[in-house]
């Protein structure tokens, strides 16, 4: 598949535009256009509803506590310093000082781009190239609070969502009175000053991360790794990314962070990249988020298991409340919860569903092009079109057109020919055609044309609404 190809489609189609694009866009930054906007909320609605609200069950058939958190994007600053972005949320930056380059490069990326020297290589490939050394960059935006610019005033756009969970932890388990196990999920904006912000939106300074932290006994997180990551490999397939362009790889200890015990990276095969490239990472945290925030809050951010206290033998203490009470403080009854995060980008997966969606085919002898998406994902899920505008038949369609839009997003079309409808809405990748003709007056049967053979059926104009149904239920 050609990158360029579906980069055209996405601004004539308005999927995605350049931010700022009359002014020249900016770099790193992306909006949605109208049918942008619906797939990104398909896909942040998808992962809410299969995570949140419905997550599948556990390794051993138990319901799963899930909750929702929807946090400021500007923090307490100590938050950042407690979780180590301050002091290390950096990249190797390497400059060019050759004339006619001075570019600016990810130094441990820099195999992967091409610099601004013509014909294009790799940063350090030309003899003139003059790389300087590494220097390490700080990659959060920095904003003041405030009327003040100085130092105190100094507060950060959030790199990711994790830490709003972190911080919120103990309002959650005293508001809720959840037990462990259970996760905290958040979708929103993060913010990154990326050094080199590429590959369209995979890269960018601003994007929507989907995030779970759920908090386990350490005897039992490994399972909960083991079940996180198989259940978002799966999830990725039902929405139609096909397994062989789907690349789950466990980290090694070196590439780890030095607090996880396990982390693998859900990657896709990007047809930018030779190389798959990271949707999303999911690893075990152990007590680490918990344990700095305890530190640098000076507050007890330690779990005590009330049930397992009330089904202890306490006849070792002898009715002692002081030895009771020492008892209590400390394992098996309290300890520091660990923490299983699978960390997904809204933006990268967006991209993905767009890049496996789109295909080219010839239908009667007339090329198309037709993205293929998934109907959950589909931004329209149906068109409804009079066959011609006359006899009656606008007036049925405009009917079950009203009548649908309650449930779905679906679009109301009766300009040109209908072929040329069909081809506009395969280019929209909507699922469904349902056109009202002249026998649909007589008998009350529609056609209804499928996007990916382009075959029609006729089913009684009632049932429309149920084959949608059926087409965006959850696979279980
Ligand atoms: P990378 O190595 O690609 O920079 P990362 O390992 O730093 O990513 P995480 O910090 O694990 O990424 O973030 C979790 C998820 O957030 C990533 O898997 C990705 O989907 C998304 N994400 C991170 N950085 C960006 C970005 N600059 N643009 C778009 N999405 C991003």
């Amino acid at each position: 598949m050609d990158m360029e190809k579906l980069v055209a489609l996405c601004r004539r189609r308005g999927f995605i535009f350049q931010s700022s694009e009359i002014y020249g866009g900016i770099n790193g930054f992306w909006d949605y256009g109208p049918l942008g906007v619906e797939l990104k909320k398909n896909v942040k609605e998808a992962w809410w509803q299969d995570m949140v609200r419905n997550p599948p069950l556990g390794p051993d058939g138990q319901e799963i506590n899930m909750v929702g958190v929807d946090c400021a994007l500007v923090m307490n600053p100590k938050v950042w310093e407690a979780s180590g972005h301050v002091a290390g949320f950096s990249d190797p930056m390497v400059d060019c000082k050759t004339d006619g380059c001075k570019g600016r490069f990810r130094a441990d990326q820099l195999a992967g781009m091409t610099c601004p020297l013509k014909p294009s290589k790799a940063p350090g490939q030309f003899e003139k190239c003059q790389l300087t050394q590494p220097r390490v960059f700080n990659l959060m935006f920095k904003t003041f609070i405030g009327a003040l610019e100085d130092p105190s005033a100094i507060a950060y756009l959030r790199p990711e969502t994790a830490q709003g969970i972190f911080v919120n932890y103990k309002n959650v388990l005293d508001s809720t009175r959840l037990k462990l196990p259970f996760g905290i999920a958040q979708v929103g904006k993060a913010f990154r000053n990326e050094i080199n912000p590429r590959n369209y939106t995979f890269r960018s300074r601003e994007f929507e991360q989907m995030e779970i932290e759920f908090f386990c006994h350490p005897d039992e997180s490994m399972k909960w790794y083991e079940y996180w990551r198989d259940v978002r490999i799966r999830w990725y397939s039902q929405l139609g990314i096909r397994s062989e362009r789907l690349r789950p790889r466990e980290q090694t200890a070196e590439e780890r962070a030095f607090y996880s015990i396990g982390t693998t990276d859900i990657e896709y095969m990007f047809p930018f990249s030779e190389e798959p490239q990271e949707l999303e990472g999911v690893a075990h945290r152990a007590s680490y988020d918990l344990t700095q925030h305890q530190k640098h809050s000076g507050k007890d951010l330690s779990y005590f298991d009330e049930e397992l206290w009330a089904k202890a033998d306490k006849s070792p203490y002898g009715g002692d409340k002081k030895k009771e009470t020492e008892a209590k403080a400390g394992l098996p009854y309290r300890f520091t919860p660990h923490v299983i995060e699978p960390s997904a980008g809204a933006d990268r997966f967006t991209l993905a569903v767009l890049c496996e969606a789109y295909a080219e085919d010839t239908i009667g002898g007339e090329a198309r092009v037709v993205m293929r998406f998934h109907p959950r994902m589909a931004p329209i899920k149906a068109a409804i079109l009079p066959l011609v505008n006359k006899e009656g038949m606008p007036e049925k369609a405009f009917a079950l057109y009203r009548e649908l839009k309650q449930d779905y997003n679906v679009f109301y079309d009766d300009k040109g020919a209908v072929g040329r409808r069909y081809r506009r809405q395969d280019e929209a990748g909507t699922p469904f055609c349902v056109t009202i003709d002249g026998q649909s007056l007589q008998d009350g049967t529609v056609t209804i044309r499928d996007r990916d053979t382009t075959e029609q059926r006729r089913i009684p104009i009632g049932g429309v609404a149920d084959e949608l149904r059926k087409l965006l239920r959850p696979a279980q």
